[in-house]
């Protein structure tokens, strides 16, 4: 556990790419840093996924692999990462340092400037029987956590974006022995060589893809303990049928881990900070944000990275006058791609 009493030059929030690029800047710099992680690992969303090959350098390798190297590379320059310190609040103190809470107040850590990378959480769908199920275990939003209990079942994907497409193709392609796949729209939303690559294993496979459809319900077994089955909808014909499934993956996108910084931040419509792009300064003097949780974010490990060094290098600038801070924020709300 970091020392609460230790007055930091930079406190990072989260310790995903952003937050993990952002400290190796700091940290190399020579300014003292401090992670704050809210989970009991550091790393972030990639950490999701067996195969990343679009990280510069990189043919392939796993997210949970590249994050150990992110992590012992940002722990050679002696950053301290603190985990299980999920941040709630900020404020500035009067003499201009700026405190973090975490825990609802258990600890308050105090630093020069702060880094904000909470990234996004998973989008939930809402409707009756979603909640007594993934209680159960069996509903889930993780492909990569999750997909080695579906050997040999039958499962219903949700969703028609890149995490939807690329996951089916993952779970159909190791575990699974059926996917019925829904998507609310005619189209897939995905990029389309990840289209491709769904179609490519639709017959090989076994995977059912049925366009325009949403699910309704997701209704339990006698004792609750598994699905029975789950009502879907067809868009177009309001027809609604019943599927028999052992479990259901839902990729319907994330939701910005950024609820508790509207009193204290510029938040959009979609909860994204509102920072400058350049520079990812925020509405807050000394308080900086960086990768998916900000306005306009790529939602890429490249890009994400990218922003946190970004935030890294202005925040020189900062410490050498912290009077000229000024910010253009994005001019559009919610997710810019
Ligand atoms: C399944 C999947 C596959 C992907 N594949 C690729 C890929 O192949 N290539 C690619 O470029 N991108 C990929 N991405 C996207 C990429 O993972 C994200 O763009 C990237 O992780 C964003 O980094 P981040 O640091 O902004 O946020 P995150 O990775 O979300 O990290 C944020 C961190 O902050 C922590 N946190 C949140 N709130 C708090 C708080 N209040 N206090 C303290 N800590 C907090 C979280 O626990 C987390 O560790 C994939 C994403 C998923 C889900």
């Amino acid at each position: 556990m970091p020392q609460t009493d230790k007055e930091y030059d930079v406190i990072i929030i989260g310790g995903g790419p952003a937050g993990l690029a952002a400290a190796l800047y700091t940290a190399r710099d020579r300014y003292s840093t401090l992670i704050l992680e809210k989970n009991g690992l550091p790393g972030g969303q990639i950490m999701l996924t067996e195969h990343v090959e679009n990280y510069p350098g990189y043919q392939k390798i796993s997210g949970f692999d590249l994050i150990e190297q992110m992590k012992t590379q940002v722990a050679g320059f002696g950053a301290e990462t603190a985990t299980s310190q999920a941040a709630d609040g900020i404020r500035r103190r009067d003499d201009g340092m700026l405190e973090v809470d975490v825990n609802g107040a258990e600890h308050t850590y105090v630093a020069r400037s702060v880094i904000v990378s909470p990234g996004s959480d998973y989008r939930n769908l809402g409707i009756p029987g979603e909640t007594e199920m993934r209680q159960a275990t069996r509903v889930s939003y993780c492909a990569t956590c999750d997909g080695a209990f579906y050997r040999g079942k039958h499962v219903l994907v949700i969703g028609g974006g890149n995490t939807a497409a690329e996951d089916t193709v993952y779970l159909a392609t190791r575990f699974t022995d059926k996917i019925t796949m829904i998507h609310r729209r005619t189209e897939f939303r995905a990029e389309k060589v990840l289209v491709e690559e769904l179609y490519a294993a639709v017959d090989e496979h076994n995977i059912d893809i049925r366009l325009p459809y949403v699910p309704v319900e997701i209704v339990a077994s006698e004792d609750g303990s598994d699905i029975d089955h789950v009502k879907i909808r067809n868009v177009e014909t309001d027809a609604v049928e019943e599927l028999c499934v052992d479990g259901v993956f839902v990729f319907v996108g994330m939701n910005p881990n950024t609820a508790w910084l509207k009193d204290v931040l510029d938040i959009d419509e979609g909860g994204y900070i509102q920072a400058d792009p350049l520079t990812m300064k925020t509405s807050l003097p000394g308080v900086f944000a960086a990768g998916d949780c900000r306005c306009q974010a790529a939602m890429q490990l490249a890009t994400a990275t990218a922003d946190g060094v970004v935030a890294a290098m202005q925040l020189r600038e900062y410490f050498r006058d912290p009077s000229s801070w000024s910010v253009d924020t994005c001019d559009q709300s919610g997710q810019g791609w």
